[in-house]
């Protein structure tokens, strides 16, 4: 058997998963691969609803560092429960295979939206910059930093809302504490991570103002060709913002991407910025907002 039908056999997820309780799911459509598993949808045999099921191979993480973001992901997730944060079903495992069952989200990531759409309109950004922050608003008033704030970590549900989900570097923080460690590389860092200087909540408002430029320029801040060049221009609060971005926009990146933490604002500060007080925001969004720019109005 060659190498690669040898590693697809390893897989060999079971079209039946049960949970050893009371559920049965069928396996259906692969929704895609992560660092360690791969994610199908599953139906619930007795209610006949869609999730989407995380299924990892256990001999992909036999590293301790790994089994760790795995354990962490689990315990933190399955205590949440917010419309903007993916729910957790169940989880469980059998010799193999771990299997975590989420709210599937039909309409795929940020990042594919982004892709298709390159920039958002004004009132497209306030409407899923609201419910993102609606969503960190909770995490914060939990005592949790997710601190991968990313467009892929950001999933889209059949029916256009958003979901904050994958866990794996969150972290419980108390009042006042300072995070030193972390293992994992988040997408857009903040500073005093990559300084080792101790972080807490300040480092996911550093990565929501990444994701409001990344929706309003079509690209993220600090993006240079090379990983090491970024870091300097993070750590040096280099960016530019385009004449054409609006000016309360601009005003919201100039207090965000600051060195000390201390002066960001925090969620519920952010939250009642002009850019996303004034100005129209839609209820909903119709799903060809994935492709084309919505006409309002
Ligand atoms: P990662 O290792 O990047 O965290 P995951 O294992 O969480 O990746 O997910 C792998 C892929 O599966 C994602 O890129 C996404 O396309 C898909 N996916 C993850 N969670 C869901 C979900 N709740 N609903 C629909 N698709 C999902």
């Amino acid at each position: 058997m060659s190498k690669n039908h040898k590693k697809h056999a390893e897989w060999n997820i079971p079209n039946i998963i049960s949970d050893n309780k009371h559920s049965t799911y069928t396996k259906s459509a692969f929704l895609g691969k992560g660092a360690f598993g791969k994610c199908f949808q599953l139906i619930d045999n007795t209610t006949g609803k869609s999730y989407a099921g995380k299924i990892i191979l256990k001999d992909l993480i036999r590293k301790s560092e790994m089994k760790e973001k795995i354990v962490q992901e689990i315990c933190i997730h399955k205590k949440l429960n917010h419309t903007n944060i993916v729910g957790f079903q169940s989880f469980f495992e059998d010799e193999r295979l771990i299997y975590i069952i989420l709210e599937i989200c039909q309409n795929r990531s940020m990042v594919e939206l982004l892709t298709r759409r390159k920039i958002l309109t004004e009132p497209e950004v306030r409407y899923y910059m609201k419910q993102i922050m609606s969503g960190v608003k909770y995490l914060h008033d939990n005592s949790i930093a997710h601190r991968d704030l990313k467009l892929g970590n950001l999933l889209i549900s059949e029916d256009m809302q958003v979901k904050i989900g994958d866990f794996g570097l969150s972290t419980e923080i108390r009042q006042g504490e300072k995070r030193k460690t972390m293992c994992g590389t988040p997408n857009y860092i903040a500073p005093e991570i990559l300084e080792k200087k101790g972080h807490g909540f300040e480092v996911d408002i550093w990565s929501l103002g990444c994701i409001l430029f990344t929706f309003l320029v079509g690209k993220p801040p600090f993006e240079t060709a090379h990983v090491e060049e970024t870091y300097l221009r993070i750590c040096g609060c280099e960016y530019e913002i385009p004449d054409t971005v609006n000016r309360d926009a601009g005003k919201i990146f100039r207090s965000i991407f600051v060195k000390n933490p201390n002066t960001r604002p925090n969620i519920n500060e952010l939250a009642i910025k002009k850019f996303f007080r004034e100005g129209y925001t839609p209820s909903s969004l119709p799903v060809s907002c994935l492709v084309v720019a919505p006409k309002f109005g």
